[in-house]
């Protein structure tokens, strides 16, 4: 069975987003892999110093969102990626395998940065992160990893590391990781234009109630040449065709709408009606089990304990494996000449 790895950084509650993009693959593939989820909340860190408390808070929250969802404890190690410090050995040995350039060119660190509003004072950490993720992915040699678009570039960056780590060592240490990516990689938020992000302020929640939901749809912008019913409408670039494409399975009747869409005379209200019929449908059940799994919050912190244990030992092999490739000895452990 090949070792599958994902995560998400506390910084909120769980997104529809990640529920097309990354989740709903995470649990198919727990069936047939060894399954890891890392609640990355020392990566939360990087842009969230200024509020850890919210970022602690969101550990028991994104373990809730994950088990409301369908992920079982029993196939899945939940792990709290700062309990894990061989995590924190390890990204320390790849700074020295990365320059500063490669860092900057980074795609998905340039966008945040910007979107973040970052540019004037950059936090290391924040710059490093990718190497932080290089090493939560090979410290638990996973070869599967289930994500959305924006982390494409995190896995080319692990796979340069895997191979001056292998290049280096003279032998096949580590396993190269494959980027798993669902057919809506990147659902675009609420606003229409940015990546759907919990930190983003546009995002509706797998926890999200009736209202707002239904407030989320009503925002959602169409097209805006499309002003009375008849007039010919745009499927491109419109947020709610494309939330339609990542939530109907009914691809005909889809198919149809667009047609009509682009024809003129299928209105605006109708499109928004179905959407959020389908995302009223998607969400109850996921609120409700998460609603009732809240009322037992030490089962969550069990299940967390235990995830992270399971990783811990996992983790910890996978340093001195990399240490010794690396030609490091460990003085704390050498024997006594
Ligand atoms: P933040 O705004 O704090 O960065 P986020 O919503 O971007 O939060 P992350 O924890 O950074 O969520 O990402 C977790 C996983 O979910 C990653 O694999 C990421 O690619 C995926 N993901 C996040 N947002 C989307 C989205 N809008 N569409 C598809 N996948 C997504
Ligand atoms: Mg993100």
């Amino acid at each position: 069975m090949q070792i599958m790895l994902s995560g998400d950084r506390p910084t909120g509650p769980l997104h529809i987003g990640h529920y097309v993009g990354s989740l709903k693959n995470r649990v198919a593939l727990q069936n047939n892999h060894h399954s890891f989820l890392l609640i990355a909340d020392a990566q939360a860190l990087t842009d969230n110093m200024a509020d850890p408390d919210k970022v602690c808070r969101n550990i028991r929250e994104v373990a809730l969102d994950y088990l409301a969802v369908g992920i079982d404890p029993t196939k899945s190690a939940m792990c709290v990626q700062s309990c894990l410090p061989a995590l924190a050995d390890i990204a320390m040995l790849y700074l020295n395998l990365v320059s500063v350039a490669r860092l900057e060119r980074n795609p998905t660190v340039k966008d945040e940065i910007r979107l973040r509003g970052l540019a004037r004072d950059i936090p290391a950490g924040f710059l490093c992160y990718p190497v932080a993720q290089a090493a939560d992915i090979t410290a638990f040699k996973a070869t599967v990893i289930p994500v959305g678009q924006d982390q494409i570039p995190m896995i080319e960056q692990t796979n340069e590391i895997v191979r001056r780590v292998n290049r280096q060592a003279g032998v096949s240490c580590l396993p190269e990781a494959t980027g798993l990516l669902s057919a809506t990689s990147r659902l675009p938020g609420v606003d229409g234009q940015r990546k759907m992000g919990k930190s983003q302020n546009n995002a509706i929640p797998l926890s999200a109630s009736p209202a707002t939901i239904h407030e989320a749809v009503q925002r959602l912008y169409t097209d805006a040449g499309h002003i009375r019913i008849s007039d010919p409408g745009q499927v491109e670039g419109n947020a709610v065709f494309a939330y339609l494409d990542a939530f109907d399975e009914d691809k005909d009747a889809l198919e149809e709408l667009k047609v009509h869409y682009r024809r003129g005379g299928l209105a605006d209200k109708d499109l928004k009606q179905r959407l959020e019929t389908l995302l009223q449908k998607l969400i109850e059940p996921i609120r409700e089990r998460r609603l009732a799994l809240a009322r037992d919050p030490s089962f969550v912190w069990d299940v967390l304990q235990e995830g992270t244990k399971k990783a811990h030992t996992i983790t910890q092999t996978t340093a001195e494996d990399i240490r010794s490739a690396l030609g490091l000895f460990r003085f704390a452990t050498a024997r006594r000449p």
